[in-house]
């Protein structure tokens, strides 16, 4: 199989959140979303958003090889597709339908061992929310403090509020 962008440089770790209110919707429904034709209620995407996707019971499936592109951003900064890998959780939504940090300990737990390898990968990786780069809610926490609760050195970390949505949230 041809691989797309076969050595690329990638530099960002970025973080999301799939925004449903259901924790035990699967990893698979949220690929299928991406890729559904728009006719079918779809994004009709060519690709879908993630490389990997953390199921509420902690569950890791993984999408794509870490040198093809997923479409989990738009570019802000040098910051891109292109030179990042994207990582989402299932959840982020209340029954409300606001934005609410309600990942479980399952999927903390799997984070902080995707976190881990990738930064053992990667040592000049530098990892983020995606609200760090757009004015999303997405991934509905304050991923610089995450990451510094689960013991990542901070030279793994960006902490720029560069849109503000953190200090706007209270994050
Ligand atoms: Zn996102």
């Amino acid at each position: 199989m041809k691989k797309q962008n076969s050595n690329r440089n990638i530099k960002y770790l970025i973080l999301h959140v799939s925004g449903n209110s259901n924790l035990n919707l699967r990893a698979q429904c949220i690929q299928d979303y991406f890729l559904r034709p728009k006719a079918q209620g779809g994004k009709g995407w060519s690709r879908g958003g993630y490389h990997k996707i953390i199921e509420g019971d902690g569950d890791i499936f993984t999408f794509y090889d870490d040198n093809d592109v997923t479409f989990g951003i738009k570019p802000f900064r040098g910051i891109s597709n292109a030179n990042s890998l994207h990582v989402c959780t299932i959840g982020g939504i209340n029954r409300s339908g606001k934005p609410v940090d309600n990942r479980t300990e399952a999927q903390r737990k799997s984070q902080a061992r995707v976190i881990q390898e990738y930064t053992e990968k990667y040592p000049n990786i530098k990892i983020l929310g995606h609200n760090q780069t757009d004015l999303k809610p997405c991934p509905c926490y304050n991923v610089p403090k995450f990451l510094q609760s689960i013991g990542i050195p901070d030279k793994f970390i960006l902490f720029d509020d560069f849109r503000g949505v953190l200090k706007a949230n209270g994050y």
